[in-house]
């Protein structure tokens, strides 16, 4: 039986109005950049939801899986588009449920200002009935094997028997722009992804010590970011280099204030990054006191290093393995594990301290010239977009 029409439902609550016009178009177009060289030949929007439509050369259950990792999707169903006609929607469904075997099951149908003058529950009724009699099934309302679902809005239809799950939350952009800090580490990545689930527009920031490490660090942020792009769909990678204002740091600071001053440096370079695109926040990994460095006093004399913009910690109240379960859920773990040389770790005091406070780390910096420091790092910035899919699969693939 050939599937040729994929409907996308959203969680509709707190939308109202313009509001969601906004949420409606964002979810439209995010969804069209994720089903890029499936070939789709319509995608609609109404009746609280989004309908996609497929001609016969199109890989429809492709796309119902990348449809599935847009972040704002609550499920998505894949099945064949029907008119508002009863007899019609009988075939098909019938057609559809005997496509694998079942013992158990249900029929729900769901009307949306249909043209079809009949009740939901009136055809639930006669299509089940039609089940039980040519396909032998048993009606189960509440654990069915199966469930065939009929959707029924304006004009128009679905009847689907597949029905995958979405990641929730809202459409990447909705909520503006941020920064995201990302290390080669397993929870930076985390932090970035729950964001964007939340709507935020994520630009990838990694700070790498080159000339002074290798480039491991870069391949893994990278690769990190291409995980992360299945979900974000379209990134910007900003690698930043470190190395030169760590030798200054090095040369002229304390050393047991190494680390929390690079990590201020990390801020002051981003705050000012952060004003030329644009962006409202910066986000980063920090979990409240999971290594030594986030303590609350370290964080707040992070924090204090600039005041222009925000900076969010969507992990600072979770366990370790909480924030690792995620990581092998998104995909980024495996990743993560692998080892790198990490920036921070260059030149590390052998006792670093875990509760500097603002004054002492301002004092450790009064023989460095941060504003210089901040754009020598930025004049350095290399800047990739990571797309996906890949741009070269959407340009060969048919369809767009
Ligand atoms: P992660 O697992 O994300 O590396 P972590 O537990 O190792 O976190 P830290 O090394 O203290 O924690 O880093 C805290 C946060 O600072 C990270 O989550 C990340 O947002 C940011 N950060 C650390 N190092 C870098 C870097 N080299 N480039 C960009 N951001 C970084
Ligand atoms: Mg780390």
């Amino acid at each position: 039986m050939q599937l040729d029409a994929l409907v996308v439902h959203y969680h509709e609550i707190g939308l109202k109005g313009r509001n969601r016009n906004f949420f409606e178009n964002v979810l439209t177009r995010n969804l069209k950049r994720a089903l890029r060289g499936t070939g789709y030949k319509r995608v609609r929007q109404g009746f609280g939801r989004v309908m996609i439509d497929f001609g016969p050369d199109a890989l429809p259950e492709e796309a119902a899986q990348r449809a599935a990792r847009v972040f704002g999707v609550a499920y998505v169903g894949l099945g064949v588009r029907v008119p508002p006609e009863l007899e019609t929607i009988a075939q098909v469904g019938l057609e559809l449920m005997g496509t694998a075997p079942f013992e158990t099951f249900a029929v729900r149908a769901r009307r949306t200002y249909s043209t079809l003058p009949v009740t939901s529950n009136a055809i639930n009724i006669e299509i089940g009935q039609r089940i039980v009699d040519q396909l032998d099934g048993k009606v189960d309302l509440s654990a069915p094997d199966a469930t065939l679902t009929i959707e029924l809005f304006g004009s128009t239809g679905i009847v689907f028997r597949e029905r995958s799950r979405g990641p929730g939350g809202l459409p990447v952009g909705v909520s503006g722009r941020m920064l995201a800090l990302l290390s080669g580490g397993i929870d930076s990545p985390v932090a970035a992804w729950r964001m964007a689930r939340r709507g935020a527009e994520i630009e990838l920031v990694h700070f790498h010590g080159r000339p002074f490490t290798d480039p491991s660090s870069i391949r893994q942020a990278t690769e990190l970011a291409e995980v992360f792009t299945r979900y974000h769909l379209r990134t910007s990678l900003h690698l930043i280099p470190l190395g030169d204002v760590q030798r200054e740091i090095v040369t002229h600071a304390p050393s047991e204030l190494r680390v929390v001053l690079y990590r201020r440096a990390m801020m002051r370079i981003s705050a000012e990054l952060a004003r030329q695109r644009d962006a409202k926040a910066i986000v980063t990994g920090d979990a409240l006191g999971q290594v030594a460095s986030q303590t609350i006093e370290n964080i707040t004399t992070v924090d204090a290093a600039q005041d222009d913009t925000p900076v969010l910690r969507p992990l600072i109240g979770m366990d370790k393995q909480e924030i690792v379960d995620l990581a092998k859920e998104i995909g980024t773990y495996e990743i993560s594990t692998r080892p790198y040389q990490d920036c921070c770790v260059l030149f590390e005091p052998r006792s670093p301290a875990t509760r500097a406070n603002a004054h002492i780390a301002e004092a450790g910096e009064s023989d460095l010239d941060m504003d210089a420091l901040v754009g020598k790092a930025l004049a350095g910035i290399e800047t990739t977009i990571l797309e996906h899919p890949p741009a070269e699969y959407h340009r060969t693939s048919a369809g767009r």
